[in-house]
């Protein structure tokens, strides 16, 4: 298996993407073109061979610069990889047609890269500064997903710094537009703000009762606790973002994003990567991109990284999309269509 795969067989296999954020995957191309709509009102560290090669109908050389010049600037840590998000995506995020526009685009290249099936994620309230409502973020990103070629459902994040207050609206945001939602987030700086947190696990009970399951961002960069244990299983959380540190996921779903985790330098290189072992040890994989305009990879990337790396072949990608489809937030008609797809892709 190792040899026959190459990135036009991995671009053709059906794939299940489970975690991706929305403000971690527009094209560089684009924010490019929304900088020169503004006047080039750029960060103080925006850099200026982009902007030029842009202004000389450059654009792809314009997109590349630009793209390393962010992947560098959010690598060696999840705080650069924030700062990186502040700074150059959220200003270019406030307004409705762009918000459709980057989420259209968004599953137009999800479906590119053979993706079958879509769960997006984003925090509305990033959304909110130059005055749109938090429904009008929603109907925004709604009107983005529309047409799609594939399923697609929204992932509510809460930010771990926000507190009880906000995750309460955004709760009742989900409930609201419930038809779009698949899932309820918490998200942000696990080490600032660690652990399973009890006002968003209040909040993620009453959106269960509406018929939206909880998951969060766990042990990307902490290690597994006691008490992570006991309120993961209290509150019946069995989907964790990353959840790739330490040896007691049991039988959670990990939503596993190898090549983010290298550059946010929780992982030295691919190669030493715990996903491999971990699957090989029966933990219940999903592979993910997490954010495809910092890392430069995308979901067919990851896949020929595994092949590559830990000589993963079509059993194992079957395996982990398998896995996907039984815990994504997709309709049980749209699961079984999908379930013929990747027994088409695979067997
Ligand atoms: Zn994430």
């Amino acid at each position: 298996m190792a040899n026959d795969l190459n990135r036009d067989v991995v671009l053709g296999l059906p794939k299940i993407l489970l975690h991706e954020h929305l403000d971690c995957s527009l094209r560089p191309s684009t924010m490019l073109q929304f900088f020169a709509e503004d006047d080039w009102n750029v960060p103080a560290n925006f850099p200026l061979p982009a902007r030029t090669y842009y202004l000389e109908g450059e654009l792809e050389k314009a997109a590349a610069e630009y793209q390393n010049f962010l992947a560098r600037e959010a690598s060696k840590s999840l705080a650069n990889y924030v700062n990186a998000i502040v700074l150059h995506v959220l200003p270019l995020m406030q307004h409705k047609d762009r918000l459709a526009r980057i989420t259209r685009e968004r599953v137009e290249d999800a479906v590119a890269d053979g993706v079958v099936a879509l769960e997006l994620r984003f925090a509305p309230q990033l959304h909110i500064r130059a005055g749109l409502t938090l429904e009008q973020v929603m109907d925004a990103v709604a009107a983005g997903m529309r047409d799609s070629a594939i399923p697609v459902k929204l992932i509510i994040c809460a930010l771990r710094h926000e507190g009880e207050a906000m995750a309460e609206r955004l709760a009742d945001l989900a409930i609201k537009y419930k038809q779009h939602v698949g899932l309820f987030d918490l998200a942000g700086d696990e080490k600032a703000n660690p652990g399973v947190l009890l006002w968003w696990a209040k909040q993620a009970a009453k959106v269960r009762e509406h018929g939206i399951e909880p998951e969060l961002h766990l042990w990307e960069t902490d290690e597994p606790t006691d008490d992570d244990l006991v309120r993961l299983a209290e509150f019946g959380i069995r989907r964790l973002g990353h959840g790739m540190r330490g040896r007691r996921q049991e039988a959670r779903i990990l939503e596993v994003c190898p090549s983010s985790n290298c550059v946010t330098g929780q992982i030295r290189n691919f190669s030493e990567h715990p996903i491999d072992s971990l699957y090989r040890e029966g933990k219940r994989v999903t592979v993910n991109t997490d954010g495809t305009l910092f890392t430069r990879s995308d979901l067919s990337n990851e896949y020929l990284l595994l092949n590559r790396y830990f000589n993963w072949g079509k059993a194992e990608f079957l395996a982990v999309n398998l896995t996907a489809l039984e815990v994504s937030s997709f309709s049980n008609e749209e699961k079984s269509e999908l379930l013929a797809k990747l027994k088409d892709g695979y067997c």
